[in-house]
């Protein structure tokens, strides 16, 4: 057997959702020789199963005072907005905007509260009371009786957003499979990548591996021997309802959680069927139920809410889903991204704790490179060796395109279109 090839890099990303894309994308335009390595879909974990809100943190206000977590987020909706104009530090162009404000509601037993909470200084011309003439379709209804607010945050489109992002990378984003590949340190402690072949193998060399794999972190650490930092899940079992009420929808309906107790956005299926997607406290204490338990209570919580909207011929699936973050005392939220240099080694880790956070995690890890004066190598790394011995990464499928396929194949689709009047007749 010939020894291994050997590829040199600034940065080797493992993982390829929001944190590993936004990084990646972020290092490229820094100079820095970077290549991505997927071992499922691109975005495939948490991200596309994300309600895509990229919010200033105002639901962190809940509890009735502005936390570290809402001032850590709250300029993140502007970075995005000029990411997605085309004019930040990642270009989003690509990237569809499903809405650009959502909505926070309650129901009349919180109403006053909610109202003098939301008039606060706290909260003053980040959050606007809406007029029942400007309701959305959903909430236009004489029975709505609660209060209703209106957040100049954004929701996009996670599939159009890892799309854009992966585009950005030249195709430099490569799925790897683990049954021929493994993690190795060499004498001097420094991790690289094996990437066995039966003709020749491969060796990926890189100053710096970065492990952006949400809940596959664990795994990887434990592969280059490492247990710490620790992680913490935060298991999720979130709602989603194909339906035929026309008009998308995107907010919070608050209760007295400090979580909402409802979180609904709306999503589009290939063949143009409506999905809501449901999520807050429901996705939260429903993650221990059984699905059709969950969905009962997901139809009752409906009911309860919006009880003029039929739902009569609806189809419902659930998705259970862990939230990956760095352990913190007490279970808590994190309230930034988080990055850590695994000290005497050549690994960073890092998680978002939220999609709205990933430019965040990005800064973290380039201060990092900066701090530790590792600067662009100027030499082109040989992406071609990496071309003959791996595929692509694709773009994974939302949960809800999992969930409701196509009652057709696209192929059968257009053959019917195709298909002459009398042709079953003949
Ligand atoms: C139901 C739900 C709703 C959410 N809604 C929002 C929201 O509205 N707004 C918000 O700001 N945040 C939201 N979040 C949080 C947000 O989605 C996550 O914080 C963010 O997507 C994490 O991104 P990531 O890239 O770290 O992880 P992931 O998206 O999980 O990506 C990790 C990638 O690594 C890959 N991988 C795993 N193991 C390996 C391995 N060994 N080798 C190579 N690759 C590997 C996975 O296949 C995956 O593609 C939500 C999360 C969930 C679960």
């Amino acid at each position: 057997m010939p020894a291994p090839v050997c590829s040199c890099f600034d940065l080797a990303i493992i993982g390829g959702g929001v944190a590993g894309l936004w990084l990646a994308n972020r290092a490229k335009d820094a100079g820095y020789s970077v290549v991505v390595f997927e071992s499922g879909t691109l975005g495939g974990g948490q991200t596309l199963a994300s309600q895509g809100m990229i919010h200033g943190g105002m639901k962190y206000t809940l509890a009735g005072a502005l936390t570290g977590a809402s001032e850590a987020i709250a300029e993140m909706p502007k970075h995005w907005r000029e990411c997605l104009c085309g004019e930040g530090d990642v270009d989003l162009h690509h990237t569809r905007i499903l809405s650009d404000h959502f909505f926070m509601w309650s129901g009349d037993d919180l109403g006053s509260k909610l109202s003098s909470f939301l008039a606060s200084k706290i909260t003053r011309g980040r959050v606007e009371p809406v007029h029942p003439d400007r309701r959305p379709p959903l909430l236009r209804h004489p029975l709505f009786t609660g209060s209703l607010y209106r957040l100049e945050d954004l929701v996009i489109d996670a599939p159009s957003l890892i799309a854009n992002l992966a585009l950005n990378m030249d195709g430099h984003c490569f799925h790897i499979d683990w049954n021929h590949s493994h993690l190795s340190k060499d004498k001097q402690g420094k991790l690289y990548l094996r990437i066995d072949s039966t003709e020749q193998s491969l060796e990926i060399h890189a100053t710096r591996f970065v492990f952006t794999a949400g809940k596959g972190n664990a795994d990887l650490l434990t592969q280059a021997g490492h247990s710490q930092p620790a992680m913490q899940l935060r298991p999720l079992q979130q709602v989603m309802v194909k339906h035929f009420h026309p008009f998308d929808f995107y907010g919070h309906c608050l209760g007295t959680d400090t979580t909402p107790r409802l979180t609904i956005s709306s999503h589009r299926l290939p063949d143009g069927g409506h999905v809501w997607y449901l999520g807050g406290s429901l996705a939260e204490k429903g993650a221990s139920m059984a699905p059709e338990d969950l969905i009962q209570l997901a139809e009752e919580e409906l009911r309860r809410l919006i009880p003029w909207i039929n739902l009569q011929g609806a189809e419902w699936a659930t998705l259970p889903i862990d939230r990956a973050e760095p352990l913190q005392p007490g279970f808590a939220r994190p309230d930034n991204a988080f990055v850590t240099h695994v000290e005497g080694t050549n690994l960073l880790v890092g998680w978002p704790t939220k999609l709205t956070l990933a430019p965040n995690l990005a800064n973290q890890v380039l201060e990092l490179l900066a701090k530790d004066e590792i600067y662009p190598d100027l030499k082109t790394p040989d992406y071609q060796q990496l071309h003959r011995h791996l595929a692509h990464a694709v773009v994974g499928k939302t949960p809800w395109e999992i969930a409701f396929p196509p009652k057709m194949s696209a192929e059968d689709a257009l053959a019917l279109r195709f298909k002459e009047p009398d042709e079953d007749d003949e």
